[in-house]
This record gives C-alpha cells, sequence and structure tokens, in this order.
C-alpha cells in the first residue's frame, strides 16, 4: 500500500473517531483532499484509495490536472483558493464547488458564468472569523446582506460557510472560532431560511479536524496529513 493509501485510512479513521467522539452520525463529515501543489499522479493514487473529494487553490495547476485525469470517474473538484474575478468563468466551467466566494462581484459573475445544463454551482460564503488584516473572506456581520443578494441567482446553490481560523492561536480560541461560525450558519438559516441548503460547514484541517468536527464541520479540509508536507508556493499565473 502506498503511504498516500495509508493516509487516507489514518485520516479516515481521525474523522470517524472524531464524529463518534462528538455524537455526531457517522458519515455526516466528508473528507476533502486538498491536493494544491502535488502532481496528477499521487491523486491518482488518492483516487485508487477510494478518494473522490478534490480541493485545489491555484486554477491553472488545477485545469492541467483535471486534463491529465480526464476519465477518471465520479471525481468531485472543489475550488478553494482565492478568487480573482477574470478567473471566475473557467471556475464556473470546471468545478463542482466553489468553497471561497467572499463577495457579491464574484457570485453574480460565477452564476452568470455557469454553463447552462450544468447544474447549479454549490458555494460557500468564507467567513474572515478572526478578523484578520491578511485575510480573505467577509465578515460575519457582512454575511446575512451577501447571503440575500446570492438567494436570486438561480445557477448558484448556497450550501454554508467556510473559513480559515488563524492557525497560531491558543486550542480553545481555535475551538471557539469553529463554533463562532457555526453560529452563523445557524443565524443566517434563520434570516434566510429559503437562500439555499445552508447544510455546509467547510472547516478544519489536517492539524485541527478533530475540534472542527466536535463544532459541527460537515467538510475537512485535508492536505498534508494526506500528501505530506508541501514546498513552499511558488507564485500563481
Ligand atoms: C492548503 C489548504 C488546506 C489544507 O491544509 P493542511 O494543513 O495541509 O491540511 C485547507 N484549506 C485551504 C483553504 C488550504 O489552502
Amino acid at each position: 500500500m502506498s503511504s498516500i493509501a495509508d493516509n487516507i485510512g489514518s485520516v479516515t479513521r481521525r474523522i470517524q473517531k472524531a464524529t463518534l467522539n462528538a455524537g455526531r452520525e457517522p458519515g455526516s463529515v466528508r473528507l476533502l483532499a486538498v491536493s494544491k501543489t502535488r502532481p496528477a499522479s499521487d491523486l491518482k493514487t488518492a483516487i485508487e484509495a477510494g478518494q473522490t473529494a478534490f480541493g485545489e487553490n491555484y486554477l491553472q495547476e488545477a485545469l492541467d490536472k483535471m486534463a491529465a485525469l480526464e476519465g477518471a470517474e465520479g471525481i468531485e473538484w472543489h475550488f478553494i483558493g482565492p478568487i480573482q474575478s477574470n478567473k471566475t468563468r473557467q471556475i464556473a466551467e470546471a468545478f463542482d464547488w466553489v468553497h471561497s466566494v467572499d463577495r457579491l462581484k464574484i457570485a453574480s459573475r460565477l452564476n452568470e458564468q455557469r454553463p447552462t445544463g450544468m447544474r447549479p454551482l454549490d458555494i460557500c460564503l468564507q467567513v474572515n472569523i478572526n478578523n484578520e488584516d491578511s485575510k480573505s473572506g467577509c465578515a460575519v456581520e457582512d454575511l446575512e446582506q451577501l447571503a440575500a443578494a446570492i438567494e436570486g441567482l438561480p445557477n448558484l446553490r448556497l450550501r454554508g460557510l467556510m473559513a480559515i481560523p488563524d492557525p497560531d492561536q491558543p486550542e480553545a480560541d481555535l475551538r471557539l472560532s469553529f463554533r463562532k461560525l457555526a453560529k452563523a450558519l445557524a443565524s443566517l438559516r434563520q434570516a434566510l431560511p429559503a437562500a439555499g441548503p445552508l447544510d455546509t460547514l467547510s472547516m478544519g484541517m489536517s492539524g485541527d479536524l478533530e475540534p472542527a468536527i466536535a463544532e459541527g464541520a460537515t467538510w475537512v479540509r485535508v492536505g498534508s496529513a494526506l500528501f505530506g508536507a508541501r514546498a513552499p508556493k511558488h507564485s500563481e499565473s
């Protein structure tokens, strides 16, 4: 067995254990394999081990891998990186989910550019949960207005919220950040019950998936625990 397959097994067991410990339904947390900077051959190995959902941060790199893996059945592609408006068309054409929508301009473009004949694009709103200057994401206070504006867009399906909490905070604060995102989703559901399924919390990564699951994560986005440590990132073209 390859080490990627071993890692998928051990991360899956971590997810199962955390789900059980939280008293949540088995299978209610899905594993998104974050494959940025990894070659298509690593994804192929993961696919052979049963992984179906992949998260990518860089558009061109993702498109290259999609082309290389063409013919792989049942793969779901999730865009999870910052979005420049000149990239929305290709994202709308090639991806199943986008976790990193943080402003109306991007949502409107994805809605307009989603090809007719494809099912609506599943999206999450990215929230800057710790109000970090350096982070993309919508402020919690602005979520309701953004979701209300997205409610009328027919080619998008608003699934929920995504956040990348500040990893340098103490563990107790990290857990509170996950809880804050879960509360923001609950308020949104109450304020805008028809805005979309609002059934998704995309939170938790290699180092903190347990507290995220304890607070209600439905997608955990895991990179290094599956594929190993990443080399420093090149700049995006
Ligand atoms: C890279 C990345 C991850 C995965 O991080 P790991 O610590 O390697 O698990 C998750 N989410 C986003 C948005 C990322 O960019």
